[in-house]
């Protein structure tokens, strides 16, 4: 149809497009897939050197899948399911970058990416209804559509702890690892967080190191992954169940092959309750979590059960009682923060080379020239590891000078929190649509969903000579009271229950503690959004300009 072109005179130097994604993640590969099978000319910004987004940046040793390899690869082309054979039930992440490199090679997807370029800012053109986009660089393109592929855990978070600047040592932070592993033998390693990657990055290198210390805000309640090789029989079954596998994943809670044990824990015996309990941690994955007993996040007597019996597999693992107890989540009900699957993490702890620094016995003071200082101790090191996570869901779009219709910032906008209609679009943002899945979920399984929600709507568009579109503010104000009511009521996103953790802001220094995920399951947001489009996208204005087409 259109050809990638520069635009007329007096704007030399700026390239037009159909669309413009922002982001090589899952994300942006999808949706540029999508959008130039439908004929759309499409270009791809990306700040990494390479795709994969969360699997290019994370390359920390040790960081791989909770989901399982199968459950998360592209499911929209067979030849592609055919193909590929993922090696362990829980990839790491060199093998989610081949895997995605794969996927950009198979489809021809790296011509229309440019690589190591930053958006910085984006500005609608009212009269126009375009996009024009800046990079770091000094590039400038136009498009008619945005779709935003941020991610929600790609904008990192580096604390402000003071000294940083003084330290002789090398520091890195695990969302930003360098490609070229830096080397940790026999160092003095520090390592702040113990979230899910931290927990992934200190079993990886605790028996590598010289001294590892531990500096531990909140403990957090983890699980054995139980990760293994797929053997070629297991293989061959996966290939054979693949339909079946996404049948699965569409009609799960948070689209994961896991889902919620219709009973409550009160409906069966303490026998029958443990025994089940077992079971379940025997099982890989996030089946302890997932599978678990319905009212496990919803009921704080349920969740008390539940809680205490994960205590008791960490006590049961830790030599020293007073270490296990620091590592012992008291504060908060099971669920309620990412909980971390493990391979030996509890044991790093009974290792006679690697000390656990409680902070909230004693915070960081500062950084010293030689390490760290707490309030009470100094601790001499060579590294520091900053695993101290994401501005999540937010920050990849409020760090980003975006400007809507009316001027106006996501900054700005979502000063109390996310405001949008499904997720997708926000009102005073024409043309823009946000591809993150915001919810907790098996992401691709939730990427691909909204991605093809987006194509058709664009389809939909341009059948009919649209040329902008534009949640209304009425329907955002619906969605927005919708998706709160419904994050009162899930332990993972109710800001009074979930007060330490990302997924309500709570690790970000002035951000307001609110829900950021939307807390519904995947198919009632599935039916929901197909319900908007089979009404003629209804809680969305259409408009027609001077010019129809996409660009
Ligand atoms: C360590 C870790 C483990 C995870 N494990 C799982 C898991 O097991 N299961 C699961 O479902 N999810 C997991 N996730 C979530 C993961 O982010 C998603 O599964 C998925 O990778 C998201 O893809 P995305 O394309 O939406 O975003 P991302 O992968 O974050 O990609 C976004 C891309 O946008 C780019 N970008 C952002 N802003 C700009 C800009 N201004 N200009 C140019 N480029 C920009 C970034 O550089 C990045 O490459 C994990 C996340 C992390 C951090």
């Amino acid at each position: 149809m259109v050809e990638r072109q520069s635009s007329g005179a007096g704007e030399a130097g700026v390239e037009r497009f159909d669309a413009i994604i922002i982001g090589a993640g899952v994300s942006g590969l999808f949706e540029l897939y999508r959008l130039r099978e439908m004929g759309l000319t499409v270009h791809v910004y990306e700040e990494g050197g390479g795709v994969g987004g969360t699997w290019y940046w994370n390359r920390y040793p040790g960081a791989r899948f909770d989901s399982e390899s199968y459950s998360y690869g592209y499911s929209f082309s067979d030849e592609l399911l055919r193909e590929w054979d993922w090696k362990e039930h829980f990839a790491g992440q060199p093998e989610t970058e081949r895997y995605l490199n794969y996927v950009a090679d198979k489809f021809d997807l790296r011509k229309d990416i440019q690589f190591n370029t930053r958006v910085v800012s984006a500005r609608f053109d009212e009269g126009g209804n375009r996009w024009e986009i800046a990079t770091a660089d000094g590039g400038r393109a136009r498009a008619r559509f945005l779709i935003a592929a941020v991610g929600i855990l790609s904008a990192h978070h580096l604390p402000d702890i003071p000294g940083l600047d003084d330290f002789k040592g090398e520091w890195y932070h695990t969302a930003r690892w360098p490609h070229r592993d830096p080397d940790l033998a026999g160092k003095r390693v520090g390592v702040i967080g113990t979230g899910a990657t931290a927990v992934q990055l200190i079993t990886e290198i605790a028996p590598v190191v010289g001294r590892l210390c531990v500096f531990q805000r909140t403990p957090n309640y983890c699980a054995p992954l139980r990760n293994g090789p797929i053997d070629a029989e297991t293989q061959r079954k996966i290939k054979a169940s693949y339909p079946e596998i996404f049948r699965r994943t569409s009609e799960t809670t948070a689209a994961f092959i896991h889902d919620f044990d219709p009973r409550s824990v009160f409906e069966v015996s303490e026998e029958e309750r443990i025994a089940r309990f077992e079971e379940l941690w025997a099982q890989p994955g996030f089946a302890k979590w997932l599978g678990n007993f319905r009212d496990i996040m919803t009921n704080p007597e349920a969740n008390e059960i539940y809680a205490e019996f994960v205590r008791n597999k960490i006590r049961e693992r830790v030599r020293d009682p007073a270490v296990a107890e620091k590592l012992v989540p008291k504060d908060h009900p099971f669920g309620a923060k990412r909980i971390p699957l493990e391979s030996g993490y509890y044991e790093v702890f009974n290792r006679d080379n690697v000390t656990l620094v409680d902070l909230r016995e004693s915070p960081i003071e500062r950084i010293t020239a030689d390490g760290i200082r707490t309030r009470d101790a100094d601790y001499p090191l060579d590294v520091i590891i900053f695993a101290t996570g994401f501005d999540a869901v937010t920050g990849p779009l409020t760090r980003l000078d975006i400007r809507g219709a009316k001027g106006v910032s996501f900054r700005e906008k979502w000063a109390d929190g996310p405001r949008t209609y499904l997720g997708v679009q926000t009102a005073g943002f024409p043309n823009l649509f946000i591809l993150n899945a915001a919810s907790f979920c098996n992401m691709p399984r939730c990427i691909e969903m909204l991605g093809d929600w987006i194509a058709d709507c664009i389809a939909y568009m341009r059948a009919r000579g649209y040329v902008r579109i534009e949640a209304t503010e009425e329907a955002e104000d619906g969605w927005t009271r919708h998706a709160a009511e419904r994050a009162n009521r899930s332990f993972l996103t109710r800001p009074d229950v979930t007060t330490d953790s990302w997924f309500v802001g709570a690790n970000i220094p002035g951000k307001k503690r609110t829900y950021l995920l939307y807390a519904n399951s995947a198919p009632a947001y599935r039916r929901k959004c197909a319900e908007v489009a089979a009404n003629g996208y209804e809680g969305f204005a259409f408009g027609k300009g001077e010019e129809s087409g996409s660009r």
